[in-house]
């Protein structure tokens, strides 16, 4: 290994290490936000906080006040800079960078950094168990692989900020809060900043779990979808006294749960539905007043997505009905459907393979899931400029999501190397502009 490859491996493994331990939840990365806030200030970036680059009226599934404040607190007892944390409080926690490179195109990277609600392993094999980097946080950990993500937007950012040579225009490095349940991405694209941008990139570590060194180039294939929060009141009774003066909300959300999936097919593509949870009443002997459903729908379009959200409510509101039961329906989270540039894709896999990926693959890897950072490409998309979600292929030590999750820390530089020859190529021209 070249000296610089070993340090830029050495600095992305400790800082993913570092960010693997403060793990912190959508929308509460105070600790995680604040440090990238001032590595780029410190790499002569011009950084921008919270709602400067997030329009509050579209940020989805924020924690409650309570939570916000004890996250804060956390962050702050942990060692987050009080001046930059201040101005995230409440839930804005996305940070950008920009930096300014004389003429050429805009580009825009983004990388998500929140963490998953799960309990990391205790095992002692799990490797961050065993070397002590383990999330600090009960019920938090870093199952998807965003820390390497941060670690991949700091390499980058320090890539492009140590050789100016390589590359021309403008670059927007975007990290994004609660892409968990698909909650944070919206309010970045709402606020304008990227409106801007000619080329927008992101990737994901992971994915295809088959352990070779392999750049995805192309991601299509989002599903749309919307994740719905379903409160049903009714009116509690003693249930042997006068149960007629009761209205049940457990039986109006379980009638609930059973018609939406007699929801037809849509004869436009694929579609799901699924009731994820159900709680509700206080006692045997009550009528229940209260019960709740949280349910997400998808669609491989934004059009059958829509359809699936629009039964589903149609559905609850007319069962509510039927029962005497109020029903309440909060949007939770949305993404839309998406589909990667092409001609990005080619440029993307020959930096790849430069970078030192073993394989690149060109042709379209269906998702399957649903990634917020969609509205990001299609706002972008909507104005002229193109984009591109790829996939940088590592080995996994068990699947997304699992307490034992975890990455191959040696591949952490391919990706950052790759981000970094993309931008040279792109504002050299390389792709048709807008
Ligand atoms: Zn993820």
């Amino acid at each position: 290994m070249k000296p610089e490859a070993a340090a830029l491996s050495a600095f992305m493994t400790a800082e993913r290490r570092e960010f693997h331990r403060h793990a912190e939840s959508a929308f509460t990365e105070f600790w995680t936000a604040s440090r990238i806030a001032g590595f780029l200030a410190r790499e002569g970036y011009e950084v921008r906080i919270g709602r400067e680059i997030m329009n509050p009226e579209y940020r989805m599934g924020v924690p409650d006040e309570e939570v916000l404040e004890s996250c804060y607190r956390r962050a702050l007892d942990e060692g987050a800079d009080p001046a930059i944390a201040e101005r995230m409080r409440g839930g804005f926690t996305a940070v950008a960078g920009i930096l300014r490179n004389g003429p050429g195109p805009v580009l825009g990277f983004r990388f998500d950094m929140d963490a998953v609600d799960v309990q990391e392993s205790g095992d002692a094999d799990h490797l961050p168990r065993k070397l002590g980097f383990a999330s600090l946080h009960e019920g938090v950990m870093h199952a998807c692989g965003h820390d390497a993500h941060v670690a991949t937007g700091l390499a980058l950012a320090r890539l492009l900020a140590s050789d100016r040579d390589a590359w021309r225009g403008t670059v927007k490095l975007v990290f994004q809060p609660a892409e968990e349940g698909v909650r944070g991405a919206r309010s970045i694209a709402e606020s304008g900043f990227l409106d801007d941008v000619d080329y927008m990139i992101a990737g994901h570590v992971g994915i295809v779990p088959d352990g070779t060194r392999t750049f995805y180039g192309r991601v299509s294939g989002f599903l749309s979808t919307t994740k719905l929060d379903l409160h049903f009141t009714g009116r509690a009774a003693h249930a042997g006294v006068n149960p007629e003066l009761g209205r049940s909300a457990i039986l109006a959300a379980a009638a609930t749960a059973l018609q939406i999936q007699g929801i037809p097919r849509h004869s436009g593509g694929a579609s799901r539905i699924n009731i994820g949870r159900i709680s509700g009443g206080t006692g045997r002997n009550v009528i229940p007043e209260h019960a709740f459903l949280a349910l997400e729908t998808r669609g491989q379009t934004s059009e059958i997505n829509e359809f699936m959200a629009s039964e589903a409510t149609r559905i609850a509101e007319g069962v509510g009905q039927a029962y005497g039961v109020r029903v309440r329906i909060e949007k939770m989270g949305e993404a839309s459907d998406a589909r990667s540039d092409p001609e990005l894709a080619r440029i993307a896999a020959a930096c790849a393979l430069e970078a030192g990926y073993e394989r690149a693959v060109e042709e379209p890897l269906p998702l399957g899931g649903s990634e917020d950072f969609s509205f990001l490409m299609n706002r972008v998309e909507a104005r002229g400029g193109k984009a591109l979600f790829v996939v940088l292929g590592t080995e996994l030590a068990d699947a997304h999501h699992s307490p034992r999750f975890d990455i191959r820390e040696e591949d952490l530089p391919l990706g950052a190397l790759t981000f970094a020859l993309l931008a040279g190529r792109l504002s050299a021209g390389e792709a048709s502009g807008r």
